[in-house]
């Protein structure tokens, strides 16, 4: 028989993480099942190639983590969590053989940017100055603004879309295609409406806390915040699939850290048919396909500065990855998609043999797409990195449907728990975000604000509603 516990979370993502060590530090008995044999959800890492190459499954790159006020106040260090900076956020090559660098200081950014070093400036002196009024705001639900001023200035030019904006607020192509490739990572269509967001977050992220990776790989997230829930109390069970309500002995609440289809598994009849009916409208978005090699050297990039950034994104020009985007959400995928790279090894020794890399990429295709893009993305490094193809060992080849099969929240290949557009943004999966119709049962997942990425914020959210409502606090 196993111990009473106030509070189930079902799914060891770093939201269900984040969610039950709230609950254990508000003194609440927490129990986590995981149906994986090992805890991460998409904050895995694994030798998915060769011995002795680490990989990370799905996240690499973090600044969401570094900048989340719910890490903010956690001492992972404790439990070895070692953040590794590079020397610049990102780098975006240029088929001349040049590349622009994302550094930590705004002025040296705005330096290579030409005509628009003025305009950078004055896009991000006041974002970076702003930052620890915003980031609590734009990492969860809709509220009223706490900082009115700070806010509304964000969201004036937030609210736009990127292909409208970058137009209006740069001269240089160069500009326009850097601050681009931030925004792709949304998985939108630089066109729809608030996509704006994305890169005004992204770039603000990396001149306050830069794009870090963790050392030792994407795992030992997973791991310190496993190892500060255990000290706090809480226990995780590996290896159990949680399919109904059934499985789960009484406790006052339950938080899923699942996607709405999956809850609707679970849960199903037991919410009312308006609730089923919105949850099963709960639109998915666009899919990654992933690709992870061991190489036997470097990456031979051409724009030698690459080689300062983890995260290398490979699209050239605005127009080429406005297509990219956009053509994924036509359903179909570019000669030439959109890539983001991540090269972790050439920071972190940990990573490979000595003298060997990793090397981490995905491109974005439709949802559940079956499209082989293995090609496509090699291509891609290969004009960047001429003699690319010659030095890989090994490849792991991820499409969406594997990707699912490795982590259920991947529905369809959808990294984000959902489409990130401006009407799932704030109240997702529906206006009731981390509650729903029945008091004991909470969401906490990346389907709830402020969506995607490694920031826990989701459970953070979710495990305050449930303290608030659940444990009357
Ligand atoms: C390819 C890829 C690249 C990414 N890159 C980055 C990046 O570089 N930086 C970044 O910040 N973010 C990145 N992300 C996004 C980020 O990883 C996710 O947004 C984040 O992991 C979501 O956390 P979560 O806790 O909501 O869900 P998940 O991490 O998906 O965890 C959900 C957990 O629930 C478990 N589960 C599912 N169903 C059940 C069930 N019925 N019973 C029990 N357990 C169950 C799953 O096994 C899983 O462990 C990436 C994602 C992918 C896929």
């Amino acid at each position: 028989m196993s111990k009473p516990v106030d509070a189930i979370v079902v799914g060891a993502g770093p939201n269900g993480l984040a969610a039950a060590i709230e609950l254990a530090k508000s003194g609440k008995r927490v129990r986590v099942y995981e149906a994986n044999d090992v805890i991460g959800g998409s904050a895995r890492s694994k030798e998915l190639t060769l011995p002795g190459f680490t990989h990370d499954i799905c996240s690499a790159v973090h600044p969401l983590a570094v900048g989340s006020p719910f890490f903010k106040n956690l001492s992972l260090k404790e439990y070895g969590l070692e953040f590794i900076n590079p020397p610049a956020a990102v780098a975006h090559p240029f088929d001349d053989g040049s590349a622009l660098l994302l550094h930590r200081s705004i002025e040296q950014t705005g330096e290579q940017l030409g005509a628009d070093a003025r305009a950078y400036k004055r896009l991000f002196e006041p974002l970076v100055h702003d930052w620890q009024l915003l980031a609590p705001q734009l990492l969860g639900p809709l509220r009223v603004p706490n900082h009115p001023f700070a806010m509304t200035r964000f969201g004036l030019n937030a609210i736009r879309s990127a292909s409208g904006f970058v137009k209006s607020r740069f001269k240089e192509e160069r500009t326009r295609a850097f601050f681009a490739g931030a925004v792709a990572h949304s998985c939108l269509s630089l066109d729809q409406l608030g996509t704006t967001a994305f890169g005004l977050v992204l770039f603000t992220l990396g001149h306050v806390v830069g794009w870090p990776i963790p050392r030792g790989g994407t795992q030992n997230i997973s791991d310190a915040l496993a190892a500060h829930l255990k000290a706090l109390g809480g226990e995780i069970v590996t290896g159990v699939l949680i399919q109904s309500l059934n499985d789960l002995a009484p406790c006052r609440c339950v938080l899923f850290d699942l996607t709405p289809q999956q809850l609707l598994r679970i849960v199903g009849s037991r919410f009312p048919a308006s609730f089923q009916n919105k949850l099963t409208k709960y639109r998915y978005g666009p899919a990654a396909f992933k690709i992870d090699w061991a190489l036997d050297g470097a990456v031979p990039w051409r724009a030698v500065e690459c080689t300062e950034a983890a995260t290398v994104h490979l699209g050239g020009s605005l127009a080429e990855i406005a297509a990219s985007e956009k053509a994924v959400w036509e359903g179909k995928c570019t000669d030439k998609p959109y890539v983001l790279v991540a090269q972790p090894s050439l920071f972190d020794s940990s990573r490979a043999p000595q003298g060997k890399h990793t090397l981490w990429a995905y491109c974005h295709v439709p949802n559940n797409s079956t499209i082989d893009m293995t090609e496509r993305i090699e291509n891609q490094l290969e004009r960047f990195a001429p003699g690319f193809r010659s030095r890989i060992l090994a490849r792991s080849v991820m499409p969406p449907a594997q990707l699912e099969l490795h982590n259920a929240n991947l529905v369809g290949g959808d990294i984000n728990g959902g489409a990130a557009t401006i009407n799932q943004l704030f109240t997702r999966p529906t206006f009731r975000t981390y509650s729903t119709p029945l008091a004991d049962i909470y969401i906490c997942s990346s389907s709830t604000p402020p969506g995607g990425g490694v920031h826990g914020m989701c459970g953070y959210h979710a495990a305050h509603a449930a303290l608030r409502k659940s444990f009357a606090r």
